[in-house]
């Protein structure tokens, strides 16, 4: 008797959401043969997106994320800029500079422009045969497939402009709540394209006006100069606990709530994800899924919930001593690596951290849906 969700060899392969966990899973699932269909709601890939810069962080494992992909049969055909030194700036707007030997993440585009990471999957999906179909926002049948249609609720809050300019490539951070409440302010620059933006996780009603700080910050300390900007908002959903599969559907990506709490990196745990959620379906169980989920992040998402429980409750001088210890580690993403990887104590403080962190949530949704609105 098949297991519920096990698709008879060789059966058409349905996933939901055309976005980096619904790609990934399509392409290996269309590499080992199999029919492939992705439901899009949208009309291309890269909607929710609005040609902004964001980080595919290489820091979580020691192999790189470029051989990760690769491994999964996703070439680098989008535009990608490796990463290995960035200026931070502490609540005081005092100037850090952080390294490391390897590229602690890559630079890339989101959106429907073309080099975008959205873009260059589509067309590596399209190349493989699958087929996508846009302006469709269901279509999943009852026996199985693979959910990814990205996040379910809103609980932070990404806002900024995205621009042209002159500047040299570069990356600025800061850590400060006048900025940026409980998150951060960043500022990318990337062959004359930009983005700078406020990532709040708290007094979202006054978004605009950080936005604002954040810019003029970036406009005094980093030189930013923006051509022809767009204003653009955002939001993400932060799960402290992924969901593998619902019945015979299996899920990736943010809609299995693979988000790091802490700072919202949530690309590479989309890709890894999708292509495992295909794996499952093609060659073993369901169960098999659930579990290797389990194994791969489980450990990183509680990490991520504990450093944020303790990120909200630092402020500004917590902030400031969180850059002092990154600045003073040789390797700014062998920091990082650690700073990310599960630890005994870490795991003690996981329940209490989890209840306030989505109490915090659940207050936040009805807030930032509204302060995303009004953006
Ligand atoms: C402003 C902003 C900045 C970010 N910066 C970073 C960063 O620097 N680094 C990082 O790693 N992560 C970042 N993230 C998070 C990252 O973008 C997400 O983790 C990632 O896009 C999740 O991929 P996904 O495929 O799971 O979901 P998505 O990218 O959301 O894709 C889901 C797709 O499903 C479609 N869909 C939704 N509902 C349906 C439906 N019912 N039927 C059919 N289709 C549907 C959507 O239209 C969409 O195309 C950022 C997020 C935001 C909002």
């Amino acid at each position: 008797m098949p297991e519920p969700g096990r698709p008879t060899p060789g059966a058409p392969v349905e996933i939901l959401g055309a976005g980096p966990a619904g790609l990934s899973a399509a392409l290996t699932a269309a590499h080992a043969g199999r029919e492939v269909s992705i439901f899009e709601r949208r009309a291309e890939c890269g909607s929710r997106f609005h040609g902004d810069l964001q980080g595919l962080e290489n820091w979580t494992t020691p192999e790189d994320v470029l051989d990760e992909l690769a491994s999964m049969g996703i070439a680098p055909t989008f535009d990608h800029v490796a990463i290995r030194d960035g200026v931070f700036f502490g609540p005081d707007g005092r100037e850090r500079r952080l390294r490391s030997d390897r590229p602690a993440f890559y630079l890339v585009r989101r959106g429907v422009g073309a080099g975008t990471l959205d873009q260059a999957l589509k067309s590596q999906a399209l190349a493989a045969g699958v087929r996508i179909r846009f302006g469709e926002a269901s279509g999943i049948r009852s026996e199985g497939g693979i959910h990814t249609p990205g996040p379910e609720r809103c609980d932070a809050l990404d806002v900024g402009y995205v621009f042209e300019t002159d500047m040299a490539d570069g990356v600025f951070a800061v850590l400060s709540d006048r900025l940026a409440p409980k998150g951060y302010a960043y500022l990318l620059v990337c062959r004359g394209w930009g983005t700078v933006a406020s990532c709040l996780f708290d007094d979202y009603a006054n978004a605009r006006e950080y936005r604002e700080r954040a810019r003029m910050f970036f406009e005094k300390h980093a030189g930013l100069r923006m051509r022809g900007e767009r204003m653009f908002g955002g939001t993400g959903n932060m799960r402290t606990a992924p969901i593998a599969r619902r019945g015979a559907v299996l899920y990736a990506g943010e809609a299995a709530g693979l988000q790091d709490a802490l700072w919202g990196f949530g690309m590479r745990f989309a890709l890894v994800s999708g292509h495992m959620a295909a794996r499952a379906l093609i060659e073993k169980t369901p169960r098999d899924y659930e579990r290797s989920l389990r194994d791969r992040f489980a450990g990183f998402l509680r990490t991520s919930v504990v450093n944020r429980f303790i990120y909200e409750r630092m402020g500004d001088s917590g902030y400031a001593w969180i850059l002092r210890r990154i600045a003073r580690a040789s390797d700014a993403r062998d920091w990082l690596r650690r700073f990310y990887a599960p630890s005994l104590w870490k795991s003690l403080c996981f329940p209490v951290a989890r209840s306030a962190v989505e109490a915090g949530r659940r207050r936040a949704e009805a807030a930032v849906r509204a302060a995303h609105a009004a953006v």
